[in-house]
């Protein structure tokens, strides 16, 4: 093998983080399923102990999440949000002042305004497709927190100029791109300093499992990593084989996400009964000629509208192969209606307004084959339109 050739994203999804190759010893690693380890006398050496983040299941996750977003340095936490948190906390205190994008999941929101806003951190909300964004910095701007593509329409945004800002002023660029997943799109190579996860989604791909992985800069993770071992964030070792078990099959999944999500949204565009389809991969999309151009896929999330509050609920009663269940990224299609879910919190003319009317039905396709996924929404959208 030429050594010299950098290795494909598949085959580090597959080796990376792997275990030393030696007669005798397994092919996989091992489940170290324990809270502490061995010490030397006088309290020499590394302490390892499983919520410091240094048990092998953890350092070998870790590895692999950073050979595959290119990153220096990867903590991975026991969910998404404690990933969301400790990034956060790497980079702002009390009395610093952030700018976040006003689409985010619900819970960094409530992170943001609940929790943070309690401690002295300000937010302010900006719409990056808003020429006029970079006008919410402030002098105690100390970060930037996007999330690419958002929930539920699908939204991208350009990171380039908002790194370009951040670096002038020295606030490190967030990232989620837990719907992108670095198969798709590795925000460091846009000039984001951090990319954030819920590894509960794409990256274990097989809804057992709750994770959370923050990648970048060095200087930073290593923050990342004393607050997030203070606040007792520790990824269960179990959990953290359970994520690399399924990241060494994340790039052939997300090609069936990307190819499925393209057939389904290409189908449902052509449906009289479905009165918008959002999907980065249609020209439809208000994001697609920068989904084409950044993007190595489309994903297997989709958006679609129906007449209403009433045909959506009979829908997604109707489906057979599609599960009525929150969260997304696995093997298996889930469906879910965002004013029941993520933007629950609204009232029907504030959903409206940000373009989630009631009657906005949210899949995560999984793995299925296309045909029998447009075979069952076909049989619910015909139920759903007899009242
Ligand atoms: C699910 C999700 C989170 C939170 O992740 P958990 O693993 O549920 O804590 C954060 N961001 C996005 C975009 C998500 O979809």
């Amino acid at each position: 093998m030429d050594n010299t050739q950098p290795l494909g994203f598949s085959t580090r999804a597959v080796h990376a983080g792997d275990p030393e190759r030696a007669v005798g010893a397994a092919v996989t690693n091992a489940v170290y399923q324990t809270s502490t380890f061995f010490s030397e006398p006088n309290g020499g050496g590394e302490v390892l102990y499983t919520r410091y983040g240094n048990n092998p299941n953890q350092l070998a996750l870790q590895a692999r999440i950073a050979a595959l977003e290119g990153a220096p340095a990867c903590l991975v936490v026991g969910s998404g949000m404690a990933a969301m948190t400790a990034a956060m906390l790497a980079c702002l205190q009390a009395g610093d002042h952030l700018v976040a994008a006003r689409a985010l999941y619900g819970g960094t929101r409530t992170l943001l305004d609940r929790e943070f806003a309690r401690l002295g951190i300000r937010t302010t909300y900006v719409d990056f497709h808003d020429s006029e964004w970079a006008s919410a910095f402030t002098d105690r701007t100390r970060a930037v927190l996007v999330e690419t593509p958002t929930n539920p329409l699908l939204r991208i945004v350009d990171l380039r100029p908002i790194a370009d800002e951040c670096s002038r002023r020295g606030a490190p660029l967030i990232v989620d791109a837990t719907f992108a997943t670095p198969a798709n799109f590795r925000p460091l190579e846009h000039g984001a300093d951090v990319v954030v996860h819920s590894a509960t989604k794409y990256l274990s791909g097989h809804s057992d499992v709750t994770a959370g992985a923050v990648a970048g800069r060095a200087d930073l993770l290593d923050l990342a990593l004393q607050r997030a071992r203070i606040l007792g964030a520790a990824l269960d070792p179990h959990a953290a084989w359970l994520v690399e078990r399924g990241i060494k099959t994340l790039a052939v999944r997300m090609e069936r996400h990307n190819r499925n999500g393209m057939a389904v949204a290409e189908w449902c565009e052509q449906q009289p009964g479905i009165v918008r389809t959002h999907y980065p991969g249609l020209a439809s999309h208000p994001d697609h000629a920068l989904a084409a151009r950044l993007f190595g896929g489309y994903g297997g999330m989709l958006g679609v509208e129906l007449a209403g509050g009433d045909a959506a609920t009979r829908f997604v009663r109707a489906l057979r192969l599609a599960k009525l269940a929150p969260s997304l990224g696995g093997v298996e299609t889930l469906v879910s209606e965002p004013r029941h879910t993520s933007h629950a919190g609204l009232s029907p003319a504030e959903r409206e307004a940000v373009g989630i009317p009631d009657g906005f039905v949210r899949f995560s396709l999984g793995i299925e084959d296309a045909g029998d996924l447009i075979a069952d929404i076909e049989q619910a959208l015909a139920v759903a339109r007899t009242p």
